[in-house]
């Protein structure tokens, strides 16, 4: 059961020191304060942990400062949306708010390669009004002998360069606790110019340990990737670890399931999830469609694959959009076949606003029939 307090509840009052007597005097209850910065408020949420089955919700609403009482199942206890439609959640990260109503794009750099391609990704970035990228440096291989990416080396100029260009947030993956450590020490030597949203990729979905150090900090939200060849349902149990642990700034990320029944696409496209996660969590949630897709194959209409299958996540709801862009893709060290140009990004952006346009005009229809019904 979560009992869900008035926003901005004030935690040193009589009514509060009342409510958390009475939890207290509980048998067999045991309780946890969680505290949600929103955008414009604070949330505290007290999650009772034992044998809630006795307790009354009529009872529990009545109690000091409670709003809302939400009996929870067992699964996604804290990002779950355990059945109610009203049970907001977003987070603000350096002036950037996540939800489950709006949506961010992320395009940058698979991999960090040379200074100068960043240089050219972030200024094309400015020029189309972004404010958010993708960089990664630390990459997880397939092969031991491909590029591993310029870890820790690349990072003061590429924050640097983020600063200087205006970028807000960099989604960049890590796959070792250390990593946190180089991040943040690089942020403080080089005086905070940019935002870093830690990447679990998918081949570390269920790497647990990893999960708890991601969740464990609350400096950085984590955007963690479906993993590729396991149900969503442990899926989202991975991301429930990073909430676990305290840490609910987290986006959920869809990226295409490892199948030959994908062919001729890198992944089966799974897109259609979108509205699956919006229903089961409070989690906002993301696409990539080139790690989906894997190519740059066009279709008749002129469209490449990966703007038809983001158009698809997209229509849909998609929160946020992961996907490649390279200045000189063939020369690009890590996928560089399904990198999108930079004379790209105009045309990209302008076709995810019209499916974006698309989905808000079948939420106003749903709304005006809901509302006349
Ligand atoms: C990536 O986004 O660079 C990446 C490696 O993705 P995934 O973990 O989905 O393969
Ligand atoms: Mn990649």
């Amino acid at each position: 059961m979560i009992l869900i307090l008035q926003p901005d509840s004030d935690l040193q009052s009589p009514e509060y020191q009342l409510l958390l007597r009475y939890l207290n005097s509980l048998s067999s209850i045991t309780h946890q304060v969680r505290h949600v910065q929103g955008a414009g408020q604070r949330l505290t949420e007290i999650y009772l942990l034992g044998d809630t089955k006795t307790l009354s919700r009529d009872f529990m609403r009545s109690l000091p400062l409670v709003r809302r009482v939400v009996r929870v199942q067992e699964a996604y206890r804290v990002l779950g949306r355990h059945g109610q439609e009203d049970f907001p959640h977003n987070f603000e990260y350096n002036g950037v708010v996540f939800d489950q109503t709006n949506l961010h794009v992320f395009a940058g750099l698979c991999a960090v390669d040379t200074r100068e391609h960043v240089e050219l990704m972030m200024r094309a970035l400015k020029e189309n009004g972004q404010v958010c990228t993708r960089m990664g440096a630390y990459k997880p291989r397939t092969n031991p002998y491909s590029f591993q990416g310029h870890g820790k080396k690349c990072l003061p100029y590429v924050f640097e360069l983020a600063g200087k260009y205006g970028i807000r947030i960099l989604a960049m993956e890590v796959t070792h606790e250390s990593h946190i450590d180089e991040i943040t020490q690089t942020l403080e030597a080089t005086g905070y110019p940019t935002g870093v949203m830690l990447q679990i990729g998918t081949r570390n979905t269920q790497n647990f340990e990893l999960l708890k150090c991601a969740g464990r900090q609350q400096n950085y939200p984590v955007l963690i990737k479906r993993g590729f060849g396991i149900t969503l349902n442990e899926s989202l149990n991975a991301a429930e670890y990073l909430a676990s642990e305290g840490n609910r700034k987290v986006v959920f990320a869809l990226r295409g399931m490892k199948t030959n029944l994908g062919d001729p696409h890198r992944n089966l496209v799974d897109f259609s999830h979108v509205p699956v996660i919006h229903r089961l969590t409070r989690m906002p949630v993301c696409i990539d469609p080139s790690h989906s897709v894997g190519s740059r194959h066009k279709s008749p209409d002129g469209l490449l694959d990966v703007m038809h299958v983001t158009a698809q996540g997209v229509i849909a709801g998609a929160n946020m959009v992961l996907v490649d862009f390279h200045p000189k893709p063939s020369t690009a060290l890590v996928d560089g076949p399904q990198a999108l140009l930079l004379e790209e990004l105009p045309h990209f952006l302008e076709d995810v606003q019209i499916a974006r346009e698309a989905y808000l005009k079948r939420c106003a229809a749903v709304n005006r029939r809901q509302a006349a019904a």
